[in-house]
C-alpha cells in the first residue's frame, strides 16, 4: 500500500485507515506496512484517543477529557500495551477464520471476560423525534476503551458472514466484503488494486515479448 494519507486518499482519515467495513477488522488495520516496513499507528495513547475519535467513538470532547486526566499515566500506557496485545490475539483468529478454522475457546473465554468487565450499554435516543435504541459506553476509565473494541470483536466472531471476511491479495490489512457480488479481493482500489492491476499488466507484457 501507499504512503499517502489524508486529502488525496479518502481510505486515510485522520492518519488511520477504515477500509474494513467493521470496527475489529479497522482496528487490526492500525498497523499497516507501508513501504515495506510495519508502521505502529497505535503508537501512544494520544494516538489511541486519535483512532478512537476517527471511528466515531469519542466525541472531541470525551477525548480531551481523557487525555487530560490520564494522558501519561501508568495506567494509560498500561491499556494501550493491552489493547496493542488484544489485537494481536484477534489478528491470529481472524487469520484463522480466513482460512476456513475456527475461533479458539481460549481466546472466546478472553473476549467474555472483557465483555464483562467492560460492557456496552444501551440507552434509547429520542432527540430525533423517533425514540432509537444505541449502544454507548462509559468513558471515564482508560480500561473503558475495551468495551467497542471487545463488543464488536465478538459480533466479528459471532455475526458476521465469515466467507465475507478476507485478507487483502497484496498487503497486511484486512476487510469485511459488503460488495453485492461479494468479489472484493484488495483492501482498496487506491492502495492495492491498482498496483496489482499495474504489475499484471507489466507482466503481461514481459510474456507477449518473449513470445
Ligand atoms: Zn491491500
Amino acid at each position: 500500500m501507499g504512503a499517502d494519507k489524508g486529502v488525496r486518499n479518502p481510505d486515510w482519515k485522520d492518519g488511520f485507515l477504515f477500509i474494513g467495513n467493521q470496527l475489529a477488522l479497522d482496528f487490526l488495520n492500525t498497523c499497516p506496512v507501508q513501504n515495506g516496513e510495519t508502521v505502529e499507528l497505535l503508537c501512544d495513547f494520544g494516538a489511541l484517543l486519535r483512532w478512537f475519535q476517527a471511528a466515531d467513538l469519542l466525541s472531541s470532547r470525551q477525548a480531551a477529557s481523557l487525555r487530560q486526566q490520564w494522558g501519561e499515566s501508568a495506567r494509560a500506557h498500561h491499556v494501550l500495551e493491552a489493547m496493542r496485545e488484544l489485537r494481536e490475539k484477534l489478528r491470529t483468529e481472524v487469520l484463522a477464520i480466513e482460512s476456513g478454522g475456527i475461533v479458539r475457546r481460549a481466546a472466546v473465554d478472553e473476549l467474555n471476560d472483557l465483555l464483562a468487565k467492560y460492557p456496552m450499554l444501551t440507552r434509547v435516543q429520542a432527540s430525533s423525534g423517533t425514540p432509537a435504541i444505541e449502544l454507548w459506553f462509559d468513558s471515564r476509565r482508560p480500561e473503558d476503551l475495551f468495551a467497542p473494541v471487545a463488543h464488536s470483536a465478538a459480533t466479528l466472531f459471532a455475526e458476521v458472514d465469515r466467507s465475507r471476511v478476507r485478507k487483502c491479495g497484496q498487503c497486511v490489512l484486512h476487510f469485511y466484503d459488503t460488495s453485492k457480488k461479494g468479489t472484493r479481493r484488495w483492501c482498496s482500489m487506491q492502495l492495492c488494486g491498482n498496483r496489482f492491476k499495474v504489475a499484471a499488466y507489466a507482466a503481461r507484457r514481459r510474456t507477449s515479448v518473449r513470445n
